[in-house]
């Protein structure tokens, strides 16, 4: 469908409800195949000029020469498009104008494609795709690191970096494409990649899925489900889900686990991550050289080298990139200590499952947890059951925080509220003695006070910097 699409554009109508990075992304696409483009925006054209990010994107919309139809009746003339792309967040239950006019054009036959739905269709070389809940950036980055120090020069993109259609005329076939996908992502592609790696599934982002954990399974499963017997499924043999999905891929399987030695495989021995793949059994560092901390770092890492071991890295160049990989800011990062105690930015945990993983980073210290911000509605029992385990005292924040404390409260672990980021780190301050962490791993999101969660982390190191 997509070189029909790509063949049958010049000077034909092609429209994109949506912009951002992967909307100008497919304008840009759309306007090298010589398309009359035109991007459909929500926003009023007031909200447009006052904001400035969406100023910049109006502007480059008109310097590609494409129109811009914004305000009411956004929609209107997408019925008389040839083609119609969106942004993954086009199409979901927060706009059901989209919704409807998306389905409508489908019914009628109009092709509807995605920036990487689009991107996997034209792609020329083998793509290496990355998902789970957590920890995909993180191991997105430890395997591009691993890569190249094995001498693979990778194109790496997707839910990070820049839009890959971008650079999609320019890929040959013996190049090597690495992209980090989200389920959203995923929801709209009709392929897989030729490796295709989950770090682990648990609930996250269920609003968007009627409540369904199995819907938002599903989507993440769309990695392996167009796979072929050629292809590769990397798989956390620690998840029961994944396990299941491993013993009906179609692919080849690559798992990745804790404990057990399995072939092929990558895991840990003797506190050697190590990976056995063809007869052979290769050491490839101590886990303590790693300088992330945590075992879900050490998971991560065992992806990345299960990936590396497929694509012939050797084990030294995988052990020098893993070595020299540290963490990403947000993602469990110390910030400061002062009078003994250790302050821990981890802003980036916006679920339960993360906080659980950060909690366990920090077994056997005396923990102060700083959780809070705002409600994604997932269950809490892992949480809870970490939270009794390994944390002294809970403080929540935010406009979740006096819900999740009474969720606290009944696990028996000692709690108390606190309005905003600013307060639970003066209460933390007075209450950490020497010897203990103050852990900031939110487990909801920023939007109940900030943009974003880099915006919520960058307050927090200014807020324990100030102390
Ligand atoms: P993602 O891109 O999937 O959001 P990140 O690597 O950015 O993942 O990490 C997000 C959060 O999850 C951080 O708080 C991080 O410490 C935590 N995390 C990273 N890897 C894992 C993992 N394997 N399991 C659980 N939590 C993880």
């Amino acid at each position: 469908m997509m070189t029909v699409i790509s063949q049958h554009l010049n000077g034909q109508p092609a429209h994109i409800v949506g912009a951002g990075i992967e909307g100008l992304s497919l304008a840009r696409w759309f306007t090298r195949q010589g398309a009359v483009v035109t991007v459909h925006l929500a926003r009023t054209p007031a909200d447009i000029q006052a904001d400035p990010a969406l100023a910049r994107q109006a502007a480059e919309i008109e310097r590609l020469g494409a129109r811009l139809r914004a305000g009411a009746d956004y929609l209107r003339g997408l019925d008389e498009a040839t083609v119609i792309g969106h942004v993954q967040s086009a199409y979901t239950y927060k706009y059901p104008m989209n919704v409807a006019a998306l389905d409508a054009a489908r019914a009628r036959g109009i092709p509807i494609v995605t920036n990487l739905s689009l991107f996997f269709a034209l792609c020329p070389c083998p793509i290496i795709g990355i998902t789970g809940t957590n920890g995909k950036t993180t191991t997105t980055e430890m395997t591009d690191a691993v890569l190249r120090a094995g001498g693979q020069p990778v194109h790496t993109g997707g839910n990070i970096g820049a839009s890959p259609l971008d650079e999609v005329d320019s890929l040959q076939p013996g190049d090597l494409v690495l992209l980090e996908l989200s389920n959203y992502q995923l929801q709209f592609v009709q392929a897989s990649p030729h490796i295709g790696a989950i770090t682990n599934i648990a609930p996250d982002h269920l609003v968007d899925y009627g409540g369904s954990f199995e819907q938002y399974a599903a989507a993440k499963r769309r990695i392996l489900d167009y796979q072929r017997a050629d292809d590769w499924a990397v798989l956390n043999w620690d998840d029961p889900l994944l396990r299941q999905w491993g013993a009906q891929a179609e692919a080849q399987l690559f798992a990745f686990n804790l404990n057990h030695a399995l072939e092929p495989g990558a895991y840990l021995r003797r506190g050697r991550l190590t990976a056995r793949y063809q007869g052979q059994e290769k050491a490839v560092l101590r886990a303590d050289e790693l300088q992330v901390p945590g075992q879900h770092n050490v998971a991560n890492a065992l992806c990345a080298i299960a990936i590396g071991t497929l694509q012939g890295v050797e084990a030294e160049a995988m052990a020098r990139a893993l070595q020299g990989y540290a963490a990403g800011p947000h993602r469990v990062q110390t910030v400061r200590e002062r009078d003994g105690v250790l302050w821990v930015n981890d802003s980036k945990s916006t679920t339960p499952a993360s906080t659980v993983a950060a909690i366990q980073a920090f077994a056997g210290r005396r923990l102060i947890l700083l959780a809070g911000g705002k409600d994604k509605g997932l269950p809490l029992d892992d949480l809870a059951q970490a939270m009794q385990k390994g944390v002294t005292q809970v403080i929540a924040f935010g406009e979740w925080g006096p819900t999740l404390a009474e969720a606290v409260q009944v696990t028996g672990v000692a709690v108390q509220t606190a309005a905003s980021v600013a307060e639970a780190v003066e209460v933390a301050a007075r209450l950490a003695r020497p010897g203990d962490v103050v852990l900031f791993s939110p487990a909801g999101t920023s939007f109940d006070a900030y943009p974003s969660y880099a915006a919520r982390g960058e307050h927090f190191i200014q807020l324990v910097g100030e102390l």
